[in-house]
């Protein structure tokens, strides 16, 4: 499916930049007086809107009013902690009627499964190590259900909260998208191209600021103030930013080669808490008038950010109202747009201001971190490299310079002249780096094969001039618009070489028809750079980045961008010498605890850094060991104390803790019955799990 096919709240053919959205409530009923709140909705130029379904039908009517007044309806199918359950048939009822009836094709089922809370009770710990398989299996098989119903599943958005350690959205995105390419190849393929489509919750926090030439920045992190103080940071480091998405964007495009629509549906600007928010103190904070310039300005950077990214679908903000949209319980009044007694925020009128989206948004310059590449390459060995119907008997990693010393002689004359030589090496390497983005061998893992099939690879054909031409070029590509191409090369072209799109579907700006020098029988696809016709511009003196100019159209020939080696992993953690126990009440958001002695120091750092500390015994109501930690922002929590680390996630709520010690438990390795070597090969090995780190030791018995 094209992104042009996917259904919008747009007259057909127009163009799509209405990207303007909000939630609507945080819950699954609409009692509330529908006219009103779609006139609303209306003036604030609203093209989507996010609602909560019980599975039921439970907003179908308001939902179908929303779509007969022009707005598009996101149904989350909700389920009170899903995780692994998969939909029961009512909820697949509902799914039918929404699209039978013509209301909405646009469908989430999960929501943030990197948090523990959206599992049932206990699945959490029984699923240990399996969890991100469990979600990967479930979900395919429900946006299955859904796309053979018409509609457009999303693959679920998780809280972001970058790489923190067994909650981090970053890792779940990696690893389920590997677990998918890996061994759900076919099926994930074919719902992300017929349907598929990525949720995400893009929060903005106070990650934006005003330039000095009154333009708006929310490319954290790829901003000024990210990148003076951690050069190089991208998306993949930390993701707490409106560009969150680029995460699942960019493995879906790795893995599958593939870009599906993207709609960010909850995040946004939050409204600030009790008048003034500031969680990241390099960025400025902001009021609630702060709050409404900056969410205006975000909708008008995206809708100029949707035309550099046309899969850029939309954005709807968390929230439009709380108690006033019958959601009765306060947890989430102060994020409100309406406030329950308030009234409106500034926002909204600042919104109903900015009229229809811009008629003819400029495009933002595109936001793209150097791609950084290793120097190496993994190749499939087929079985002949001469057939490129051989099976692939074998899978090797090797540097990228190695691999070309078998290919330059594989597929041009090893004579030379030098030149034809180089440009071929230029050429080789630039396909090559190309399939580390776009693999042609994912099945196996692999980035390329050495037949035919992708670029033939013999080693034993080498000669000294063929390496001093992958020598002499070392690190060289050839690259459109800062990207490296995908480099096509082919035998004879009769004297005209071919546009791209005339011999296959893509329109590639460097592979456009030019003559050529020799004439004859043509043989090959003709697409790119002609073998016989580089031969004869190197024997009439061109240089090798002439002769590579002559046939890839615009090029630039330069050095590949190469990562520094990746940083060690880090160390397994230490299993935990302390228990905590998590209970959860009503009441305003706060972190309480115990401790079974007074006087342990506790921190809890929020995901943006700020630390709040605390020692048990302060709040003796609580225990003599007890503590609180004022907590401002829903987010996961990292605690620490004594050399632990502890995870929690605060929602709105009061969090209690109980922390207690572990008992320490030692197990001994019988020596009387074994030797000592033996024994203490058993003990090292035993030592390698983290499970029995430290759990087992030696005791040497006299005898
Ligand atoms: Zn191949
Ligand atoms: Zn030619």
């Amino acid at each position: 499916m094209r992104l042009q096919d996917y259904e919008r709240a747009l007259p057909k053919g127009s163009q799509g930049t209405d990207i303007r959205g909000i939630h609507g409530v945080a819950c699954y009923s609409a009692n509330f007086d529908h006219n009103w709140w779609i006139k609303r909705i209306r003036e604030m130029g609203m093209a989507w809107y996010k609602l909560i379904d019980d599975g039921s039908g439970s907003v179908f009517d308001f939902a179908n009013k929303l779509r007969r007044n022009g707005v598009m309806p996101i149904v989350r199918i909700f389920q009170d902690a899903p995780l692994p359950n998969r939909l029961p048939q009512k909820a697949l009822d509902t799914i039918s009627r929404y699209i039978r009836e013509g209301v909405t094709r646009w469908f989430e089922i999960y929501n943030e499964p990197n948090i523990p809370l959206e599992w049932r009770p206990g699945q959490w710990e029984a699923l240990a190590g399996r969890r991100k398989r469990t979600l990967v299996e479930v979900w395919l098989a429900v946006a299955e259900e859904v796309i053979a119903r018409g509609g457009y599943p999303a693959f679920p958005a998780m809280a972001q909260s970058g790489r923190t350690p067994l909650l981090g959205s970053i890792h779940w995105y990696e690893d389920c998208f590997r677990i998918m390419a890996n061994e759900f190849g076919d099926r994930a393929r074919y719902i992300f191209e017929h349907g598929g489509w990525i949720a995400t919750h893009d929060a903005v926090l106070n990650h934006c600021y005003k330039d000095e030439s009154g333009e708006w920045h929310f490319e954290c992190p790829y901003d000024e103030i990210t990148q003076r103080d951690h050069p190089g940071l991208t998306i993949f480091d930390g993701d707490n930013s409106l560009m969150g998405h680029r995460v699942p964007v960019t493995l879906l495009k790795r893995h599958f080669g593939l870009e599906v629509p993207v709609i960010s549906t909850e995040g946004g600007v939050f409204v600030p808490h009790g008048g003034w928010t500031q969680p990241d103190s390099r960025y400025p904070g902001y009021d609630y008038h702060g709050h409404a310039e900056r969410t205006v300005a975000m909708y008008r950077w995206l809708e100029r950010y949707a035309v550099t990214y046309p899969w850029f679908f939309g954005m709807c903000p968390w929230l439009l109202a709380n108690r006033l949209m019958g959601h009765a319980a306060p947890a989430w009044r102060e994020d409100g747009w309406w406030h329950d007694e308030r009234g409106k925020l500034p926002v909204v009128n600042a919104v109903m201001a900015m009229g229809p989206p811009l008629s003819d948004p400029e495009p933002l310059p595109p936001v793209e971190p150097p791609v950084e590449f290793d120097r190496n390459i993994t190749l499939a060995i087929r079985e002949d490299w001469q057939d490129p119907n051989s099976p692939i008997v074998r899978v090797v990693t090797m540097p990228m310079e190695e691999y070309l010393r078998g290919v330059v002689p594989s597929v041009m004359t090893p004579e030379g002249p030098l030149k034809a030589l180089k440009a071929q090496a230029v050429a080789a390497r630039s396909y090559a780096y190309y399939t580390k983005l776009h693999p042609r061998h994912a099945e196996v893992n692999a980035n390329i094969c050495n037949s035919a099939h992708c670029q033939t690879w013999e080693p034993a054909l080498a000669t000294e001039i063929t390496d001093q031409a992958v020598g002499e070029t070392e690190d060289m590509v050839a690259k459109y618009d800062s990207q490296v191409v995908n480099a096509f090369y082919f035998a004879n072209c009769g004297g005209q070489t071919k546009n791209s799109e005339d011999v296959w579907r893509e329109a590639l700006p460097y592979c456009r028809s030019v003559p050529c020098p020799v004439g004859g029988e043509p043989e090959g696809h003709g697409v790119g750079m002609c073998r016989e016709g580089a031969l004869e511009l190197a024997r009439q003196g061109k240089s090798f980045d002439e002769i590579l100019k002559h046939y890839y159209t615009g090029i630039d020939v330069e050095e590949i961008v190469v990562a520094p080696p990746p940083p060690p992993p880090p160390p397994p953690p230490e299993p935990h010498r302390w228990r905590m126990t998590v209970e959860r009440r009503p009441g305003p958001r706060l972190i309480v605890g115990t401790f079974p002695r007074p006087g342990i120091q506790i921190t809890a750092t929020d995901p943006w850094g700020n630390g709040f500390s605390s020692v048990s015994g302060s709040k003796p109501e609580y225990g003599p060991g007890g503590f609180e930690i004022l907590i401002f922002h829903d987010a996961t929590y990292m605690l620490q104390f004594l050399g632990e680390t502890f995870e929690v996630e605060v929602r709105g709520d009061r969090v209690h803790l109980t922390f207690e010690e572990v008992e320490e438990v030692l197990w001994r390795v019988v020596t009387q019955w074994m030797e000592e070597d033996k024994m203490e090969e058993l003990l090292e090995s035993l030592s390698r799990e983290p499970t029995y780190q430290d759990r087992f030791h030696i005791e040497y018995q006299e005898t």
